[in-house]
C-alpha cells in the first residue's frame, strides 16, 4: 500500500489517511424555504417519490402533452414589440412586489408538483425520481432569485467628498432571450425566466422544440401568479429559425442560454455581428466530466458515485460523468463492481416506478448514440453487454468502454455512455489532462487523502468538484452550478452571483 501511494507521488507527510467519516458534517441550515440535500423544505414539506405516490400515478393518467404550433419570423417581431412595450411598466415594478409574484408561482409549482411530474413524465421521458426532483429544483430557483433581487437591488452608498453622496445600484437590461433544454424542461426553464423577471427584465422564452408543453405549463402558472402577460412570452420551435431570429433582433438585451457548447459560439457570433449595442451572453453547455479515483478510494462509494453519475438519467445531464480514472492499483475491483451495479439497473419505461434507466429523448438522439457506441465497440474494449436495439422504444442500457488513454476520449456522449481510463504515476498529471480537453464543468474526486483532494481540486479548471461523492444534482442555493472553458461562461446558475450578470449598473452622483 504505501509501495503504492509513493508510486502516486503520496509524499509520507500525507500518508495520514482521513477516516471514514461515519458522523454527518455539521450544516448550515439551508436559505429560507428551499428543498435542498435533505428533500424536506424548511416549511417540513417532504415531496418525494414515495410520499406522492398515488397522487403522481393519478396525475399520470389525466396528463397530456399536446402538440404546440411553430412560432414564425414575424410572431418573434410581434413578440418583441409586445415585450418592449411592457418593460417600463414592469421594470417600475418594485423589486418586492416582484419577488412576491416568484414566491406565489413557486408555492403553486409546490402545490400542483403531482401533474407538472406527470406531464414531465408523459413529454420529456424522464423517470418519476428525476420529476420529483426537477420540480423541486425549480421552485427552488423560483424563490431563491426572489430573495437573491431583493438582497442585492438595493442602491449602494459609495464613499465621496464632502458635498456629494454616491450611489451604484442595478437596473434591468430589457428583454432578455431565455433558450433552455429538453433535459431540464421545467427547472432549467423556470431558472432562466426566474433570474431574469426576479431583475426587472422582460422575457423572450424559447424552450427545446421537444419540450414545449411543460414550457407552456410554466408559463401559464406564471402568469396566473401575477407575471403580466407580455412580460414573459414563448415561441416554439427549432433553434435554426425560431431561435435564430430572436438572436438576431436588434433590441435584445441579453440573452441566456444552455444547450451545447456549438450552438453558444453560433449565438455568440450572431450577437457579435449584428447591428445594434454590446449584448451579455450568459451559456451553459457541456462538458466531458471525468472522476479521478486514487488507490485510497473505497470501492463501494466509487461504484454508487460512478453508478449515479454516469447511468442516472440516462447519461443526459450536462453534468453527467462521462470519463472514469481509476489508478491502476484498483482498478480490477473497481470495474467488477461498477459492472454487477449497472448490470441490476432497470432500463425501460419511465412511467414505471420500478425504471432507473429511461429512454433517450427522441429518434435523432438515439440515432447519433448508436453510432458512437458502433465507433467505440470498434475501438474499445466493451465492459458490459451491447444495449439490445428495440425499435421506438428509445432504450439504452448503461455501456461502458475501456480506453487506452485520457485524449482518446474525444466528444461527449450524451447518454449513457461511460469511458474507463487507467491511470498510475502522479494524479496531477492526469488533472493536466483533463484540463486539456477544453472543458469545465464538473469533476469527480475520490480519496480518502483530504489534501490531495483540495490541491487537484484547485488545480482543475473545473466549475463544479465533488468529493467522494456523486457528480450530478446541484443544489440552488447549495452547490451553485455552472463552468468555464468549453463549458460556458459562468456565471453560476443557482448561486449569489448569478443575478448580477442579468443587471446593468449605474452610479449616480449628487453635488449637495
Ligand atoms: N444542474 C444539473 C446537475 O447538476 C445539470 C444541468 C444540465 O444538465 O444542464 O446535474
Amino acid at each position: 500500500f504505501v509501495h503504492q501511494l509513493a508510486d502516486e507521488s503520496v509524499g509520507m507527510d500525507q500518508l495520514l489517511v482521513s477516516p471514514l467519516r461515519l458522523e454527518p458534517a455539521p450544516s448550515l441550515p439551508l436559505p429560507l424555504e428551499l428543498y435542498g440535500p435533505q428533500r424536506a423544505n424548511s416549511a417540513g414539506l417532504d415531496l418525494t417519490v414515495d410520499s406522492m405516490r398515488a397522487p403522481l400515478l393519478a396525475a399520470l393518467g389525466q396528463a397530456s402533452a399536446p402538440h404546440v404550433a411553430e412560432n414564425s419570423a414575424q410572431d418573434v417581431a410581434a413578440a418583441m414589440t409586445r415585450s418592449l412595450a411592457a418593460y417600463p411598466a414592469w421594470r417600475a415594478t418594485p423589486v418586492a412586489t416582484r419577488a412576491a409574484v416568484l414566491r406565489r408561482a413557486a408555492d403553486m409549482m409546490e402545490a400542483r408538483m403531482p401533474a407538472l411530474c406527470a406531464l414531465l413524465v408523459k413529454e420529456a421521458r424522464k423517470t418519476w425520481g428525476d420529476c420529483v426532483s426537477e420540480v423541486r429544483e425549480a421552485v427552488d430557483f423560483l424563490r431563491y432569485y426572489a430573495n437573491e433581487a431583493e438582497r442585492i437591488m438595493q442602491p449602494v452608498a459609495m464613499p465621496g467628498p464632502t458635498g456629494e453622496t454616491n450611489e451604484l445600484r442595478l437596473t434591468p437590461r430589457g428583454p432578455w432571450v431565455c433558450i433552455s433544454p429538453w433535459n431540464f424542461p421545467l427547472a432549467i426553464f423556470t431558472g432562466q425566466v426566474a433570474a431574469a423577471l426576479a431583475t426587472g427584465n422582460t422575457v423572450l422564452a424559447k424552450p427545446a422544440e421537444q419540450t414545449p408543453a411543460i414550457a407552456l405549463e410554466a408559463v401559464a402558472l406564471l402568469h396566473e401568479a401575477g407575471v403580466p402577460k407580455d412580460a414573459l412570452q414563448c415561441l416554439h420551435g427549432p433553434g435554426e429559425t425560431v431561435g435564430a431570429a430572436l438572436v438576431a433582433h436588434p433590441r435584445v438585451a441579453g440573452v441566456v442560454f444552455t444547450g451545447s457548447t456549438q450552438v453558444a459560439k453560433i449565438i455568440q457570433r450572431a450577437l457579435a455581428d449584428k447591428d445594434g449595442p454590446i449584448v451579455p451572453l450568459i451559456a451553459e453547455t457541456g462538458g466531458i466530466n471525468a472522476m479521478l479515483v486514487d488507490s485510497t478510494a473505497l470501492p463501494e462509494q466509487v461504484t454508487d458515485a460512478v453508478v449515479q453519475s454516469a447511468f442516472r438519467s440516462a447519461g443526459q445531464r450536462c453534468s453527467a460523468l462521462r470519463l472514469l480514472c481509476v489508478h491502476e492499483g484498483i482498478a480490477d475491483g473497481v470495474i467488477e463492481m461498477i459492472q454487477g451495479a449497472a448490470r441490476e439497473l432497470v432500463t425501460g419505461d419511465p412511467a414505471l416506478l420500478s425504471t432507473d434507466v429511461g429512454p433517450v429523448i427522441d429518434d435523432e438522439a438515439f440515432d447519433g448514440l448508436q453510432q458512437q457506441l458502433q465507433r467505440l465497440h470498434g475501438e474499445a474494449r466493451a465492459l458490459l453487454p451491447p444495449s439490445p436495439v428495440t425499435p421506438g422504444s428509445h432504450l439504452i442500457a448503461p455501456q461502458a468502454f475501456e480506453m487506452n488513454s485520457i485524449a482518446d476520449v474525444r466528444r461527449e456522449i450524451f447518454g449513457p455512455v461511460l469511458h474507463i481510463v487507467r491511470w498510475r504515476g502522479d494524479p496531477q498529471a492526469v488533472i493536466d489532462e483533463v484540463n486539456a480537453l477544453g472543458y469545465g464543468l464538473t469533476l469527480g474526486i475520490q480519496t480518502r487523502i483530504d489534501s490531495r483532494a483540495d490541491a487537484l481540486a484547485t488545480q482543475a479548471h473545473i466549475g463544479n468538484v465533488y468529493v467522494n461523492r456523486n457528480m450530478i444534482g446541484a443544489v440552488v442555493g447549495v452547490q451553485p452550478f455552472g463552468g468555464e472553458g468549453l463549458s460556458g461562461t459562468g456565471p453560476k446558475a443557482g448561486g449569489p452571483h448569478y443575478l448580477y450578470r442579468f443587471c446593468a449598473e449605474q452610479t449616480l452622483t449628487i453635488n449637495t
